[in-house]
């Protein structure tokens, strides 16, 4: 019994293996879309402050050429005040430069503002695409470590479905029918560990007189409360 108890222990130890393959194959896939999602969303929010700096750009070079032209204006103006005849067409003149010249000063104002704003844009668009580039190294990594694994993984699963399939043939129909419910009704896990009398399935007490029987190892005892089979190692 001793070798039938520790046998489907090992049945157990590969049971285990498997679901953590299939779990991490099945996990593989939605960890790979997250992690695109997430370039995704780093590419996209680039491309909108880009976009964002680009028509500041654009606003800044026509206020520009407008700044440009009215100061032509002005001098153009300011040249017809030596052929004016009259104080009054001289006047005119005057108070039409001054009105040219506060438009002027109220555009480069507002290109001194533009300029503070693309420069602010910049300095955060920097630190942005920094960061997706960042991301991206790390990411294509982590993808080729996913990949790698998983295509090992459908090699690992068969080997492993071999081998406790080999190891259940040489146990009792009795216990493999009480291990197969088991793994099915308790996620997976059949053969557990007692330790300071407690179980480790469900870390629910035993009887003592229980404990003492299962540190034996000779006989099927299963968890008054889990069901669970227990096979006792001093290890763990
Ligand atoms: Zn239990």
């Amino acid at each position: 019994m001793e070798q039938e108890l520790k046998t489907i222990y090992e049945v157990q130890l590969i049971e285990t293996q498997i679901i953590e393959s299939e779990k991490k194959r099945f996990s593989a896939p939605k960890k790979i879309e997250e992690m695109d999602r997430e370039l995704e969303e780093l590419k996209a929010r680039a491309e909108k402050e880009k976009a964002v700096i680009d028509e500041l750009e654009k606003e800044r070079r026509k206020k520009e050429k407008e700044l440009d032209a009215d100061k032509d204006k002005i001098k153009k103006i300011e040249a017809k005040l030596y052929d004016v005849k009259t104080n009054k067409e001289y006047q005119a003149l005057l108070k039409e430069i001054e009105t040219a010249k506060e438009t002027n000063d109220k555009t480069e104002e507002d290109i001194l503002i533009l300029m503070d704003r693309i420069e602010d844009l910049k300095k955060e668009y920097t630190i942005h695409i920094e960061h997706l580039k960042k991301r991206e190294n790390e990411i294509k990594k982590e993808k080729e470590i996913i990949e790698r694994d998983l295509s090992n993984i459908d090699k690992t699963l068969s080997e492993l479905k071999i081998e406790k399939e080999n190891l259940l043939s040489i146990i009792s129909d009795d216990i493999k029918t009480i291990y197969k419910t088991l793994i099915e009704k308790r996620g997976g896990l059949a053969v557990v560990n007692v330790k300071n009398g407690v179980c480790l399935g469900c870390y629910m007490n035993i009887p003592p007189q229980l404990f003492i029987e299962v540190t034996k190892n000779n006989s099927l005892i299963t968890c008054p409360s889990c069901n669970r089979i227990f096979y006792y190692r001093e290890d763990s």
